[in-house]
Formats: structure tokens, C-alpha cells, sequence
């Protein structure tokens, strides 16, 4: 059941096997998986889609594996979440949160794509996978190469969220700090991928692996009833996951699965790192690389190596691209956990943040469907607001003591607390 043809080069076409590859030798542009739709078009409809397991090999014809998977099974089909909320208070009519804070099993879409690397490692016959990271990958292939019996090398910059670090340890992988940024680690790991023979994720496995982000958009436009928004705003780091949201819609669109729809596509970064907005709204034609300084570490890559595509979509999509400060990222992440009750990142902060800055400068009409791309969890990054929220009142165990509290809690402060308290008295 192979449905890709070869991996073929995004700038010259040409065409290389399905072999451990991402560079092309002729020009240097990167490698893409190519795959055969006429094949994929008769194979797979609405009907055998919704047949199937709720996860991403739902639709794997799409996905770049020629075997069944062996890695990941579970991944996916996080939940898309119709915002009321947070659309009253962006002002905006139709809002949805597709929420991969939730992603199983290392809380951020990182687990797509790495399920869908390391399957295809194993088919190639790997025993050991390896990644530079900024983070949540790290996370994914610790979990993901443990549970699918591989050996893993992670690198990362050593001064990452200690959640990051901890979710990477406890697995028993073999993690490396680098002392510098994660273009540092990424360099170094090229050279370490050439000597050794191991599947690096992201350098010779990432043809692959960058097609495992499609299914984050294929399951947003099945959730929304097999259509696209006409909005859809994206985190970006290397900018990988913006070009293949754009990559999915038009896939669903050329085999008939949904009507087309000119979909707007949004890249959100941060200011402190936001070499592809940077570029973008000063109509550059290439970006500058940038050293990063922000608390959106998950985010902040200075090199990105998708940032010309990434420039490319938001472009011929008609979208745009912006960046937000580190204390509206804060914002952005407290604003999505005060009206929905959700707790992402710093990343999905960065996302709201952004949403809400596009929408205020009228470049999201409000009266149209949006989605907002929440790429991972609020527990990894908690040093990034543990000093912007309230901290617990601290009394003894006794009652008088919290009658007290509750007293002066409800005669003196704003807040939570007293908000109830009064609703629960006028129905009284
Ligand atoms: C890696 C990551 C991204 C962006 O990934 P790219 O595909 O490299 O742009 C977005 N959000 C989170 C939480 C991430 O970990
Ligand atoms: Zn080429």
C-alpha cells in the first residue's frame, strides 16, 4: 500500500528514491514526498475516514509510510473546540481552538510528526533516532522511541524549561545540552548525522517527518464538518508545520474531500525571534537569521529552515504574519486559560496573542471562521508565568480561619471567588 512515488525536490523536481534523504544533490533544496492522488483518490473518501480509528493513520494514504505504522498508534484526533468565550472577547463571531495540548502522548503536535518519523525509521531499519530540539520534540521522541523499542540520542540548548528536560530524562534517553542555541545544536547534529548512522527526525528523516503535520489540519477540516476556515493562525518555528497546514487543505481540495475555499493562513511568531514576520512585513525577499531571546523557547529558532516557504504561503494564501512581546505572550496564554480553560505553552500563547493583535488591526474580519493552532501544554513551560498568577491563600485547617478568608474575600477583592459568590446569592 505505497501511495508515495519518490521524494522529489522542492526547487529543481528532481526526483530521489524513498531512501533516508533531505537535500537535493543537484541544487540543495529540500526533499518532499510525492505521492500518487489519482491512486489516493480512489482509495480514500469521507467514508473510509470516518470508518477508522480516531487518530492520525486515519489518513495514512496521506501519510508518507509504505507499511502499516508501527509507532504512534494512538497519536492524534485532538479535539477542535468551538471558543465562545474566547470569541467575546476578541469580539469575533466564529472561533475554534483545534488543541493539541492535549496530543497524545507528550502533550504537543510534536507527537505527529514524530510517529510518523520513526515508523518510517523502523521500516528503513533503524534501531536508533535521534533530533535537535527546541523542546516538545525531545519529549516526543524519548516517549515515542520508548514505546517503539529504538534507541535515541536528544540533543538540546541546555537552558531549556526544566518540564522540557524532566519529560525527556524520565524515559531513560540518552539527552545531550548543547551550550548555545538551538541553531548551534542543529548545526552540530548535521555533522553528528553524517558520521553516524542513526534516523535524525529532523535532518535525514525530515521529508517524513514534516508530512506527519499534515494531519493536524486534516483533522481540523473533518472536525469543522469537511470544510476549511476561512482563518487559520499557526505557530512557527522552522515554519515546517504553516507550509504543511497549506499543503493539507490543498490536498483535501484536489481529491474532492472538501470545496475549495481560499483559506487565509497566518504565521505567528515571537518578537524576541521572529525572523520569518520580520521578513515578511518588510517584503523581504529572504529572511535574516536572528539570535533568539524570548520565553517562547519551543519557538525560537533563529535559522528557520522552512522560512521561505513559510513566507510563501502566508503570501499566496493572502494571509500575513505577526509577533508579539514576551508580556503579551503571557497575556496570551492567561487570556485562553481565563475564557476557555485551557493551559497551553508559551508557543500558544505567542498563537492568541497574535490571533487577537490580527483581529485589533482588522486583518481578521470578524464576522468569518477562525482557528486558532494550539501546538502544546502550559505545564512544560510554567517559568514563563508562574510570576504573573495568583498564588493560593494559606490558612490553618480550621473553619474560623476560612470564614475569615472567605469574608474578606468576599467583601474586599475582585476575582474569581467573589464573582461566584454573587451569582450564587441573586438565584438565590
Ligand atoms: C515545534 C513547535 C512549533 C513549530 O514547529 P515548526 O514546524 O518548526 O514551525 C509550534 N509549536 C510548538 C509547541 C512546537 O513545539
Ligand atoms: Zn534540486
Amino acid at each position: 500500500m505505497s501511495f508515495v512515488k519518490a521524494l522529489k525536490c522542492k526547487e529543481c523536481g528532481e526526483e530521489y528514491p524513498k531512501e533516508p534523504l533531505h537535500v537535493c544533490d543537484i541544487c540543495f533544496g529540500p526533499l518532499e514526498a510525492d505521492y500518487n492522488y489519482d491512486a489516493i483518490k480512489e482509495a480514500l473518501t469521507r467514508d473510509v475516514i470516518e470508518g477508522r480509528d480516531r487518530n492520525i493513520w486515519r489518513y495514512k494514504e496521506l501519510l508518507p509510510v509504505d507499511k502499516e505504522p508501527t509507532v504512534g498508534l494512538e497519536v492524534g484526533y485532538t479535539p477542535l473546540i468551538r471558543a465562545e468565550n474566547l470569541g467575546k472577547a476578541l469580539g469575533v463571531s466564529e472561533i475554534y481552538i483545534k488543541n493539541d495540548a492535549v496530543c497524545y502522548p507528550t502533550l504537543s503536535f510534536k507527537d505527529r510528526v514524530v510517529s510518523v518519523a520513526l515508523s518510517k525509521a523502523k521500516e528503513f531499519g533503524f534501531d536508533t533516532a535521534a533530533c535537535a530540539s527546541t523542546g516538545n520534540l525531545a519529549n516526543a521522541v524519548a516517549s515515542l522511541t520508548t514505546s517503539g523499542n529504538l534507541k535515541s540520542f536528544i540533543f538540546i540548548p541546555y537552558d531549556l524549561e526544566q518540564a522540557k528536560i524532566v519529560a525527556t530524562t524520565v524515559y531513560g534517553s540518552n539527552l545531550i545540552g548543547i551550550k548555545g542555541a538551538y541553531d548551534d545544536v542543529n548545526r552540530l547534529c548535521s555533522e553528528i548525522a553524517g558520521k553516524f548512522g542513526w534516523a535524525f527526525v529532523n535532518i535525514n528523516m525530515r521529508p517524513y517527518y514534516a508530512e506527519g503535520s499534515k494531519s493536524f489540519a486534516y483533522e481540523m477540516m473533518e472536525q469543522l464538518g469537511w470544510r476549511a476556515p476561512k482563518h487559520i493562525v499557526v505557530p512557527m518555528a522552522s515554519g515546517s508545520l504553516l507550509t504543511k497546514v497549506w499543503k493539507a487543505i490543498k490536498e483535501f481540495q484536489m481529491l474532492g474531500l472538501i470545496e475549495n475555499s481560499d483559506t487565509c493562513i497566518y504565521g505567528a511568531q515571537a518578537s524576541g525571534c521572529s525572523p520569518i514576520t520580520t521578513a515578511l512585513k518588510n517584503n523581504w525577499e529572504i529572511f535574516k537569521p536572528v539570535k533568539p531571546k524570548t520565553i517562547a523557547k519551543s519557538l525560537a529558532i533563529g535559522t528557520p529552515a522552512d522560512g521561505f516557504y513559510a513566507m510563501g504561503v502566508m503570501n499566496n494564501s493572502g494571509g500575513a504574519g505577526e509577533d508579539v512581546s514576551d508580556p503579551e505572550i503571557v497575556d496570551g496564554i492567561k487570556l485562553l486559560a481565563e475564557t476557555e480553560g485551557i493551559f497551553t505553552e508559551t508557543a500558544g500563547g505567542v498563537t492568541v496573542a497574535v490571533t487577537k493583535k490580527l483581529i485589533e488591526q482588522g486583518l481578521i474580519p470578524k464576522d468569518e471562521s477562525i482557528v486558532v493552532s494550539i501546538t502544546g501544554n502550559g505545564l512544560k513551560t510554567q517559568e514563563a508565568i508562574v510570576g504573573d498568577v495568583a498564588q493560593p491563600r494559606i490558612i490553618e485547617a480550621r473553619l474560623e480561619e476560612f470564614e475569615e478568608l472567605y469574608g474578606s474575600i468576599n467583601n474586599n477583592e475582585q476575582g474569581g471567588i467573589k464573582d461566584a459568590v454573587s451569582t450564587h446569592s441573586n438565584t438565590a
